[in-house]
């Protein structure tokens, strides 16, 4: 096995362990919202729930029955599975007509599916200007593209694919 070099490196000399602890308790005091971090974090624990996260991010817009159709799970179970997702802000709905349609809401998670292997349908790119597309690009302004104006989201930020 080669070994992985270190992701990061100290540049100034370290202090000494006690200082260590005192820094990264006043660290963990100034980050908030770790907590529900980890409540959303648990949502993707759950193969079912992943398996919808990649059918999302393969082909976005996709709908909730078709989604079941290619997971092999009941329509009821995946309309579950996508609110749980979509209260926590993974996933937005959008309504195209009588469809509700469902992408990534979150680059985070866009950023993890990539990590995790998960790629896109053929003839789905990341949109010009995303988030995605120019790093550190800022988020396109207001909302998805999408059909229907109000996409039933309660997010707006950071829409990842368009087509
Ligand atoms: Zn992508």
């Amino acid at each position: 096995m080669s070994p992985i070099p270190p992701a990061h490196v100290r540049v100034d000399d370290a202090p000494d362990d006690e200082q260590i602890v005192a820094e990264l308790t006043g660290l963990l005091a100034a980050t908030s919202g770790i907590a529900e971090l980890a409540e959303r974090m648990t949502l993707l624990s759950d193969e079912r729930r992943l398996r919808i996260l990649f059918c999302l991010h393969a082909h976005p817009g996709v709908r909730s029955s078709d989604v079941a159709r290619a997971t092999g799970a009941l329509d009821s179970t995946t309309s579950h599975a996508l609110a749980l997702l979509r209260d926590a802000g993974w996933v937005r709905a959008g309504r195209s007509g009588r469809e509700v349609r469902y992408e990534l809401a979150d680059p985070v998670i866009h950023e993890l599916l990539h990590s995790l292997g998960s790629d896109h349908l053929p003839g789905v790119h990341h949109a010009p200007g995303s988030a995605d597309s120019d790093a550190g690009g800022a988020d396109r302004a207001g909302g998805s593209d999408r059909a229907g104006g109000s996409a039933g989201s309660d997010r707006g930020d950071g829409a990842a694919h368009h087509r």
